[in-house]
């Protein structure tokens, strides 16, 4: 079975996996709450997306 000849160090494999990072997602805001939401959704707080009312929306 092929493998690997050398095992890989620590210092290589953290070398290797440098530019591999979370990052915080891009919110916009809602034009009829104002609150953050996600772009291209429905926004969550008031349920509208497009202005256009599309789901209802639970009060908590
Ligand atoms: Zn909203």
């Amino acid at each position: 079975m092929p493998n690997p000849k050398h095992k890989t160090s620590k210092t290589r494999r953290d070398k290797r996996r440098t530019h591999i990072k979370l990052s915080a997602p891009t919110t916009v805001l809602c034009p009829q709450c104002h609150e953050a939401k996600l772009p291209h959704r429905v926004c969550l707080s008031c349920g509208t997306y497009k202005r256009r009312q599309v789901i209802e929306v639970k009060e908590g």
